[in-house]
């Protein structure tokens, strides 16, 4: 499979360029040349298959070239059998049309480690056939941070520097990340907020003189391996909820547009999707510009849910590259115009097209804490801010009675205090985290230049 650029000016690459590059030359995100499609026989073939078998199957055509099946099915069960669930990924059932797909059993408790503790193993095994070492630079609202540290830590010829916004991630996201000693992991606070840590990456990515002397590659959902890793899951829990034959809708709380994106790739290889439901806080950037156009960058606001406290969202690119017809020229001009004038109306004829497949809600803090004590109490389940918000959203769609999964994306112990407030429940720690509140803690804080992170990074490659 050959992955191309977004803006339509950068060389294509294969699966392993592509997993090392991260953002592409010309400032896009790349994405597979074309959507590979499973038959309605393929995807009727996998119901009761294991977790890494799905893997197997809906990963295989993106990474052909890259990996073969053995090598692919040995991958996914080292990343996968980290997981304190033995389906990896659990569906509950809420009432009769409602269901959680819990994506936070792996080893930092979000749906993160799903794609980044196989990215870590395929980061090692591509890295062993060249003689480089990888300068991952990240931002984090939160999650990213700790899942790709603990994939990451420890592992030969990878330098991580961890961006997280100073004072806005929870204690228990910051401890995972900063009590993590590894010398391959540079934590920094940056004195702004997520959206500058974001926009200071990117910049690092594009600047010629760290492009030059560093191998740099990316832990975010720029990454398209991530995203990749994230399909898996679409399928899984449809085929157990009737697909092929019966169609599931999703809602997805979102941020950066990663994990949806995986669902849309989902819908685009085949599987009967009825409907994304982009679920978005009060930062609801993305709930304009799906419901009338508006894209356009606002203040960012501080909310319970942080992993979604987000204006601009990278991989609402790749779906904006589709809705152009793929025109990699037309969409890198409407990207340049987004970038410099922090606005883009969309075309109606993009808005319409999106409505297909996409609706989108804001779910404000009261609806999300009502949320909370809804599943508390009616199907006794503790769920996180960022999951109510998704459910929220699920509640208040009105597009018949197709089941609707709702992605669970943190475990709840990794915000007690919002869930405590909403429910009166504290959740417990797990096991895993258990003398998180004991550990040292090592983290360094830099304002949010480019070149401040900049010269850190330089000086520690
Ligand atoms: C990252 C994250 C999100 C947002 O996911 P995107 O892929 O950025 O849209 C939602 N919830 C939690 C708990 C997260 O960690």
């Amino acid at each position: 499979m050959d992955y191309i650029s977004t803006r339509g000016n950068a060389p294509a690459l294969g699966f392993e360029d592509v997993t090392l590059a991260g953002l592409a030359s010309d400032g896009g995100l790349y994405v597979p040349r074309d959507w590979p499609t499973l038959s309605r026989d393929e995807i009727a073939a996998l119901a009761g298959k294991s977790y890494v078998d799905t893997a197997v199957a809906v990963m295989r055509p993106f990474v052909a070239g890259a990996l073969d099946d053995a090598a692919l099915h040995a991958l996914c069960t080292e990343a996968y059998g980290r997981f304190d669930h033995a389906a990896v990924t659990p569906l509950v059932q809420l009432d009769h049309q409602h269901w959680l797909l819990e994506l936070f059993h792996g080893p930092t408790l979000a749906f993160k480690d799903v794609a980044l503790q196989l990215l870590g193993l395929l980061f090692e095994r591509f890295l062993g056939h060249r003689d480089t070492t990888l300068t991952v630079v990240g931002a984090t609202s939160g999650d990213t941070g700790s899942a790709a540290i603990d994939a990451l830590a420890g592992r030969a010829n990878v330098e991580l520097f961890m961006l997280h916004p100073q004072g806005r991630v929870s204690d228990v996201q910051r401890r995972q990340m900063t009590t993590v000693l590894a010398p391959n992991v540079h934590n920094i606070a940056i004195e702004g907020d997520f959206d500058q840590a974001q926009a200071i990456v990117k910049a690092l990515f594009a600047d010629q003189e760290a492009r030059g002397r560093l191998n740099l590659g990316a832990v975010n959902s720029i990454n398209w391996a991530r995203l990749m890793a994230q399909v898996v899951y679409y399928f899984y829990a449809a085929v157990r909820l009737g697909a092929p034959e019966q169609p599931v809708a999703f809602a997805v709380p979102t941020g950066n547009f990663g994990d949806v994106f995986a669902g849309y790739v989902a819908a685009r290889m085949g599987l009967p999707v009825a409907k994304l439901i982009v679920a978005t806080n009060v930062n609801d950037i993305l709930a304009r510009a799906l419901g009338s156009g508006d894209y356009s960058m606002q203040g960012v606001t501080p909310t319970a849910a942080p992993s979604m406290d987000i204006q601009v969202s990278s991989n609402f690119e790749r779906l904006l590259f589709d809705l152009a017809g793929r025109d990699g020229n037309a969409l890198g001009a409407m990207m340049t115009t987004f970038d410099s004038e922090k606005k883009l109306d969309l075309p109606p004829t993009m808005v319409a097209e999106a409505a297909n497949l996409f609706a989108s809600a804001r779910v404000d803090p009261d609806t999300m804490a009502m949320t909370m004590r809804w599943a508390y109490e009616h199907a006794g389940q503790v769920i996180d801010p960022h999951t109510a918000i998704g459910l929220a959203a699920a509640r208040s769609f009105a597009g018949g009675d197709v089941p609707i999964v709702t992605l669970a994306t943190a475990h709840p112990a990794k915000f007690r205090d919002a869930v405590e407030r909403a429910t009166g429940a504290r959740p417990t720690l797990p096991s895993r985290l258990a003398g998180l509140f004991e550990r040292q803690e090592r983290y360094d804080t830099l304002p949010a230049t480019l070149a401040a992170v900049k010269d850190y990074v330089l000086e520690r490659s």
